[in-house]
């Protein structure tokens, strides 16, 4: 008789890298599944162009369908969470208000997840920036901010001790922390529970899956070759591409009409501003200020200050040849700040080419251009502020916040996951990643795809 798991989890990053950590410590019996390699504080890739080619999805970069947006999503053990930013923060009213009009659900509040957040937040190390942390590109920003009567906060990262002051760059922990001061999901759960006898296997990729009356198959690939697996109760934590592109090639979009819309990414325009004097935007703590609430969250988008690696920074740039190389001198004396704008899930579908292959459709609304436009006026006059001598806007936009594509609710025709995160009408299978989101939340997803796996982890652990 072949083999049955108590639980297979697909995906280890905030969604699942919780939940196998989790549910190994009541005692079941846990397979996780990741599609990347393990790497630890050890031998994360120490320059960018390994860590592009090593940790992510596509070497780096996948395009949308026209390939003119890049997306980021990691393929590692600790999923996107070792990659990430790690900049923490709760859903407010607004989301809620507006998932609960959508979805039906009754325990879409604050109210009802505060003990999931409390829970996520009291198993990491989390810091608030100061004043003391700020780097020359924050100052600039502040000054700005201040000086033209905008808003602005200091962001919360789950972080240890980043040794800031031995000369430690945050921006090197886009390829891994190699401190383990990053609050990953390796960092906060699964270290512990591989130690512990948590059965892992990387580098294996599901291709499919299928709901039976009392268990669910995975079919996957390995290095050696295609494995079928067996379990009790399947959890997909792929993220919303992966989870999504699972559901897709296993044909279920026939009985799940959602299946695959409503994908949303936040989409973030680089701009920079040139200085004649040195500003180091990519040293310390590269990341600690953002636009505050008041007017942004009403007009639908954020302004933070952010830097990017060089490579990165370089395919930003809108030149090529002399011009790049000029640019490029000027990589030091750069200002940088994103828009990030609160698109909306109509512009968005995911779908499968006849291979199987992932295709992003996606387009920015009428509204979702607007706001883009609004902020990148807010973004020129806080660089005027700054003194800028020349404001430099990138062509491209990003996504590293993919959310949707499985959306939950109480509808058949309109989610594919119910209240309970099973799939409607396949109980054994269980969603809480960020595919599952009905809407772009306008806020820094992790901590609320986290709680949300916390609740899911509630539910199985009464059941
Ligand atoms: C550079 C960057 C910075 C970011 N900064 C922040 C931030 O500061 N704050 C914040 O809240 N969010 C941030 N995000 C986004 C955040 O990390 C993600 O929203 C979050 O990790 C999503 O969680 P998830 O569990 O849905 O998916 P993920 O964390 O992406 O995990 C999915 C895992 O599933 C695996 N997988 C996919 N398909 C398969 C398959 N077929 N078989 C097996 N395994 C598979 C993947 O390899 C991956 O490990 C950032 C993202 C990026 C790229």
């Amino acid at each position: 008789m072949e083999y049955m798991h108590d639980y297979i989890i697909v995906g280890s990053g905030a969604s699942g890298g919780f939940l196998a950590g989790n549910l190994h410590k009541t005692g079941a019996d846990v397979l996780l599944i990741e599609a990347g390699k393990a790497y630890n504080k050890k031998n994360f890739p120490n320059n960018e162009m390994r860590g592009s080619a090593e940790l992510y999805w596509g070497g780096g970069f996948e395009f949308d369908s026209e390939a003119k947006t890049a997306y980021l999503r990691s393929r590692c053990l600790g999923g996107t969470t070792i990659v990430n930013q790690a900049l923490l923060d709760r859903f407010d009213e607004d989301v809620f208000d507006d998932w609960k009009s959508r979805t039906g659900i009754s325990w879409m509040n604050l109210s009802d997840l505060e003990d999931s957040y409390d829970a996520i937040e009291h198993g990491m190390k989390l810091k608030t920036f100061e004043e003391k942390d700020m780097n020359n590109n924050a100052r600039l920003f502040k000054m700005a901010c201040e000086k033209l009567g905008y808003d602005w906060k200091f962001l919360r990262r789950g972080q240890d001790d980043c040794a800031l002051e031995k000369g430690n760059d945050c921006i090197a922990c886009l390829n891994g922390c190699h401190r383990d001061s990053k609050q990953s999901t390796w960092v906060t759960s699964l270290q512990n529970a591989i130690q512990n006898g948590l059965q892992v296997q990387s580098e294996t990729e599901v291709l499919s899956v299928e709901h039976h009356a009392d268990f669910c198959k995975v079919h996957a690939i390995t290095p050696q070759g295609k494995i079928a697996l067996k379990c009790r109760k399947l959890i997909l934590a792929a993220g919303s591409f992966g989870t999504t592109q699972i559901l897709l090639r296993s044909g279920f979009d026939k009985k799940l009409p959602a299946l695959g819309k409503g994908f949303c990414q936040h989409p973030q325009f680089m701009f920079f501003g040139v200085f004649d004097d040195v500003v180091d935007g990519y040293k310390g703590a590269f990341q600690t200020l953002a636009s505050g609430k008041h007017p942004f969250r009403k007009m639908g988008f954020k302004l933070e200050v952010v830097y990017a690696p060089p490579i990165s920074a370089g395919m930003l740039l809108n030149t090529f040849g002399a011009d790049f190389q000029a640019q490029m001198l000027h990589y030091r004396n750069m200002s940088s700040i994103e828009v990030a704008v609160r698109d909306e899930p109509d512009g968005g579908r995911l779908r499968i080419n006849n291979k199987g292959r992932l295709i992003v459709e996606k387009h920015l609304t009428q509204q979702d251009k607007s706001r883009k436009a609004a902020g990148a006026e807010m973004l020129k006059q806080i660089f005027m502020a700054q003194g800028a001598k020349e404001i430099l806007e990138s062509p491209f936009f990003f996504g590293l916040h993919l959310m949707g594509g499985c959306a939950i609710g109480t509808s058949g025709n309109q989610s594919v996951v119910n209240p309970d995160f099973q799939i409607h009408d396949m109980p054994h299978i269980l969603i809480a990643d960020s595919s599952i989101f009905p809407s772009a939340p306008g806020i820094n997803p992790s901590l609320s795809v986290m709680a949300f796996s916390h609740r899911l982890f509630k539910q199985l652990n009464h059941s």
